[in-house]
């Protein structure tokens, strides 16, 4: 398609644009898009003409959703072990290898159509940007190949050759750290926007985990860590300590990780910011304790929701499903929970252009069956995406 695009008729448009609450929201609205960016956005009554048109009916928009936490490069399915949690065993993410013997085992093209199914799965539910990490390979080349595929289908790639130390480097640690750091890094960073580390006991301790962490920065990348998941823990502080835009999970939180985690939203730019990202799916799925989003928000901590779509601890692609946990779980608003699932999406992969409808931002669009926001929590489970639009062309 080619030419502006005009979505009118919006009874209810969320542009998360300060002021008008925090959800901006704007009553009668429409959004011109041109070149896969909002280019006008006003009352209905007043919008200008254009090559095509989407009438909204009356319902409500909002930007789409950005989904800044997903493990989709795998292969073959937990189902069983899920059942298993459902029956009362314990979840202790030693199942991710079974899930790394899978994608080793597997051809690219395999690869390839599992991360194209999720991202289409996704897409349909409203997410328009994903992030996507590595982390199932383990080795050299199967690290890397993870992040080509990965790459195929998002700009947000990142690289987790820390998810765990695989078993044949069990009895020594020390010598998968240096893999990590040395030929996985390089093989792996063309294809990578940013390095995340499973900071938890079991996976990788701080020491190491800072010194990968410090490897990719010193190659460009973005920091993002999986933190204070199963336990206590020091890897929301390390997380603050090296910048990182994204310390994910944070079920398990002291008050210096609020407040450190605060601090951080209150300092000067975006540019410094450290979001939480909670990842209520894996909760649900691991039928574990949700995080305090609460707290977090009382405090001024900047609070993103996302997928954590994996095999293993939340085979979900469905941000509306996120949105439903955290108001009902997570004591959540509807109005916060949809601000984390799209702008504060957004900010964890420190993108102004995204989680946004303004003029400038990307044109990127759901039109809910629904006249509000409110429904996406008020409905669970429901499928309540009407339409996609994706860089300014409906999908
Ligand atoms: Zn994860």
């Amino acid at each position: 398609m080619s030419g502006s695009l005009l979505i009118d008729n919006i009874g209810e448009l969320v542009t998360n644009s300060p002021g008008d609450g925090p959800l901006g929201i704007r009553r009668d609205a429409a959004v011109l898009a041109e070149e896969g960016r909002v280019v006008w956005v006003g009352p209905s009554a007043y919008a200008p003409a254009a090559d095509h048109r989407i009438d909204a009916g009356g319902a409500a928009v909002l930007p789409g959703f950005v989904d800044s936490h997903a493990h989709l490069v795998f292969a073959g399915d937990r189902a069983a072990e899920f059942a298993a949690r459902m029956a009362g065993q314990p979840y202790t993410g030693g199942g991710i290898r079974t899930t790394v013997g899978a994608t080793r085992a597997a051809t690219d093209d395999e690869l390839r159509g599992t991360v194209r199914r999720l991202r289409g799965e996704a897409l349909r539910q409203g997410t328009t940007t994903m992030e996507i990490k590595s982390g199932y390979g383990l080795t050299v080349a199967d690290e890397a190949r993870s992040l080509r595929i990965a790459a195929e289908s998002s700009t947000e790639t990142t690289f987790l050759g820390a998810h765990v130390v695989p078993a044949e480097y069990a009895d020594r640690p020390d010598d998968y750290v240096g893999l990590v750091c040395g030929p996985m890094l390089a093989a792996a960073a063309p294809y990578a926007k940013w390095i995340d580390v499973f900071c938890e006991r079991g996976a990788f301790d701080v020491d190491h985990a800072r010194a990968i962490l410090a490897c990719g920065q010193a190659v460009g990348l973005g920091v993002r860590v999986h933190a204070n998941q199963l336990g206590p823990g020091p890897g929301v502080q390390l997380g603050v300590e090296l910048g990182a835009a994204s310390v994910d999970h944070c079920t398990y939180l002291s008050d210096a990780d609020v407040d450190a985690l605060a601090d951080t939203a209150h300092s000067d730019g975006s540019g410094t910011r450290t979001v939480a990202t909670l990842l209520p799916g894996a909760e649900f799925s691991t039928r574990s304790p949700y995080p305090d989003a609460r707290r977090l928000l009382d405090a001024g901590v900047t609070v993103a929701l996302a997928t954590d779509c994996n095999p293993g601890s939340s085979y979900t692609s469905s941000m509306p499903f996120c949105v439903a946990l955290a108001v009902r779980e997570m004591r959540m608003t509807p109005a916060e929970a949809v601000w984390a699932a799209t702008a504060g999406g957004a900010l964890a992969l420190r993108r102004d252009d995204i989680g946004v409808l303004t003029p400038g931002a990307r044109a990127d669009l759901v039109v809910l069956d629904a006249p509000s926001h409110l429904h996406l929590a008020y409905r669970p489970g429901v499928p309540l995406i009407r339409q996609v639009i994706r860089n300014g062309v409906p999908q």
